[in-house]
């Protein structure tokens, strides 16, 4: 096996037996993207010497025999949509293209922490506004287990990076699935962690309330450990909290006997692929197997989740994207203007796509005097309607299970031109952002050779939980 395929956990352990450098593990990780990534698209940047000097700093302090992180020397890819100091951070976005942040996301700054080289930046939809990494302002992303197929998005270069063995592991954000349904559609483990267990501080905002940063990895071990590496408290994210963070790998193995399952019945019927939908039930099935107690269940609210979603993720983007205004960093035209107010105008039109003027359009309206009632307000409560259903379906189950996506990976281009139909492609994702709550993708099963994700959403502050009941779903796949 080649070095580059190996888990992050299998190189760690290699890492620390001295049987390969961070060095070597590096190089395996750069000519691998010098080999596939012009087919795969998963990099915006490649920052092969600052990985190779991160490299070569962890093993001279490992031949000095300083103790470091179990994980020191494991190569990461970062979406594009956290700041990187003295790194180009694009947000794959035209009015960011030459911006280069002079100080690190938080999740960041813990990678640094933690020894991990940074290989490079990921592509991404614009803004993170997106499911198939389509929208990005520079190139379209492939999925590496089928070329001719999106790897989802928004976090689909993280996802192709992964998948494609041109990253150890990476880091992606999800607002809506951003992180599960490409980790589902590449065959890969995806966290979206409790809202407030990893900082944002750095993450460039799409929906404040809803945004969380978390892990790709290739398997349930990776995304314990890499969650370890980047969760807990942060003062400079007001919405951080501030509560231990357990150890997620010592949890891992404890097993599903004794714990209860809910299956939500609104999450497996209108708009699940059938094979999809049956793949999944299998796979709760061989839970089942292993002594996890499941029932069927019911959380009318779910149902609402789309709408309530395009109301409020588009509304607190709109207001987040005025920033970019070509004043103080960012892109500003250099068509002849003649007014500020001009000079927005051509700036913003020249920088965004055409998803992201759609969203701040659609923001701007439902906040707008005379709709803001009618649309934004209505949508708040609607959430805090379906944010219930879950606080009471946590007291009769630990977890609840449901696919992730309701299709496995669609064509490049297959969905690129009917904005519906790509929307549609978070209704079992988007519930839990707009309830706050942690939630994990893990391989299940595959449909016409293409990789299926379970989705497991646990208790706030309950990966751990999640984490275990991945674990024993992994187990089921590979026994
Ligand atoms: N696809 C959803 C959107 O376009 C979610 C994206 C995300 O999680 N960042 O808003």
């Amino acid at each position: 096996m080649e070095i580059c395929e190996l888990t992050a956990h299998e190189l760690a352990g290699r890492l620390q037996a001295r049987e390969v450098s961070a060095e070597e593990a590096t190089q395996a990780c750069l000519d691998r993207i010098a080999e596939t990534d012009a087919e795969l698209g998963a990099y915006l940047t490649v920052t092969a010497d600052l990985a190779l000097e991160q490299a070569r700093a962890v093993d001279s302090r490992r031949r000095a025999g300083e103790a470091l992180p179990a994980v020191a020397g494991v190569p990461v890819a970062i979406k594009d949509v956290l700041c990187t100091r003295g790194v180009r951070t694009t947000c794959a976005s035209r009015i960011l293209e030459n911006f280069v942040p002079p100080y690190d996301a938080a999740a960041v700054e813990r990678c640094n922490e933690a020894g991990l080289p940074m290989i490079g930046k990921t592509n991404m939809d614009e803004f993170a506004m997106g499911s198939s990494t389509e929208n990005s302002a520079f190139k379209v992303t492939r999925n590496p287990r089928a070329i001719d197929r999106v790897p989802g998005g928004s976090s689909g270069g993280s996802a192709a990076a992964v998948a494609g063995n041109e990253a150890f592991w990476a880091l992606g954000s999800d607002t809506g699935g951003s992180i599960r349904q490409p980790a589902s559609l590449c065959g890969l483990v995806g966290i979206k962690p409790t809202y407030g267990r990893v900082s944002r501080y750095g993450l460039i905002a799409y929906a404040s309330s809803l945004d969380q940063v978390g892990p790709l990895t290739k398997d349930v071990r990776d995304a314990a450990l890499l969650l370890g590496v980047i969760a807990g408290h942060d003062g400079r994210d007001s919405t951080s909290a501030d509560l231990p963070v357990p150890d997620y790998v010592a949890e891992l193995e404890k097993g599903v006997q004794g714990l209860k399952a809910g299956v939500p019945a609104q999450l497996l019927g209108q708009g699940i692929d059938p094979a999809v939908r049956d793949c999944v039930l299998a796979a709760v099935d061989r839970l089942v197997a292993l002594g996890l107690e499941v029932e069927e269940t019911q959380m009318p609210h779910i149902d609402y989740s789309l709408p309530v979603y395009y109301i409020l993720a588009p509304a607190e983007a709109a207001s987040n994207l005025a920033r970019y205004d070509g004043v103080r960093y960012g892109h500003r035209t250099a068509k002849p203007v003649s007014d500020i107010y001009d000079m927005f105008a051509k700036t913003r039109s020249e920088g965004f796509g055409p998803e992201v003027r759609l969203r701040i359009m659609l923001g701007t309206y439902a906040l707008s005097a005379g709709y803001y009632d009618a649309y934004y307000l209505k949508a708040l409560r609607v959430r805090t309607l379906i944010k219930r259903n879950f606080d009471e379906a946590w007291q009769k189950y630990d977890v609840l299970l449901s696919p992730t996506s309701p299709t496995v990976a669609f064509k490049v281009g297959e969905k690129a031109d009917d904005p519906l139909q790509m929307k549609l492609a978070d209704i079992c994702t988007i519930p839990i952002n707009l309830a706050g709550i942690p939630a994990a993708s893990v391989p299940c099963g595959e449909v016409d050779g293409l990789p299926v994700g379970l989705q497991i959403m646990g208790r706030p502050f309950q990966e751990d939980v999640i984490l275990r009941v991945a674990y024993a779903c992994e187990q089921t796949m590979s026994g």
